[in-house]
């Protein structure tokens, strides 16, 4: 069975990545998601296990001292971290898996698995993503500010990423996406036993 693609997926807080993942999964069942484990406190609505594992810091760093976290960081005075070990055995079965992950989190993993292919979704300008931070009204002005100025440094780093994709309208992001996927999929190096099945037939 040949191995499932890693893709690697940033974006900055509130660029609308989480609402492109959705329609991506809705519409591609070899794809899972990587749960990632954080210190920060859930937003309303959030569950524990299906947006993030919420961990004390103590939890969290026992995991990192443990080799258990594929990658980690720090975001806006929280920790957060990809469990190592669902993202391995999916990727084994043939499984494609999203990480959904900071700018810090992207280059250590394009580091450690360089095949993984990396997306940043930006948001069409700053004032949309001002608007679309404080209409989700979950965190303070402080917090605002401080994600809008990560924002800012975050799209300094975008080029260092295979691909960028402009959320202006759901769907063609979404489109984009798949189209990013299907043809990194196709690419000869995911399929290295493709020539020895053709010499065979
Ligand atoms: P939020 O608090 O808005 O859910 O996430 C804040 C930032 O942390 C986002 O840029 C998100 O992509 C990133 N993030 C979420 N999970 C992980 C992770 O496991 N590792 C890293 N490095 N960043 C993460």
């Amino acid at each position: 069975m040949s191995k499932g693609l890693l893709l690697v997926v940033s974006a900055p807080s509130a660029g609308g990545k989480g609402t492109i993942l959705k329609e991506m999964f809705q519409q591609d069942e070899q794809l899972r998601l990587s749960v990632s484990a954080t210190t920060r406190q859930p937003r309303p609505g959030e569950k524990h296990g299906e947006h993030y594992y919420f961990i004390s810091e103590e939890e969290f760093q026992n995991l990192v001292n443990s080799g258990n976290m594929l990658e980690y960081a720090a975001y806006v005075g929280n920790s957060y971290g990809t469990p190592r070990e669902p993202v391995e055995k999916w990727l084994a079965e043939g499984l494609d898996v999203v990480l959904e992950i900071d700018v810090q989190g992207g280059a250590q993993v394009k580091k450690l698995m360089p095949d993984c292919v990396s997306v940043f979704i930006v948001p069409p300008s700053m004032t949309v993503l001002e608007k679309r931070l404080r209409d989700r009204g979950t965190e303070d002005e402080s917090t605002v500010r401080k994600r809008l100025e990560t924002a800012r440094q975050e799209l300094s780093h975008a080029e260092d990423y295979d691909y960028i994709v402009v959320n202006d309208r759901l769907e063609d992001a979404v489109e984009d996406m798949l189209a990013i996927l299907r043809s990194e999929k196709r690419k000869y190096a995911r399929n290295p036993g493709v020539i020895q099945k053709v010499l065979e037939q």
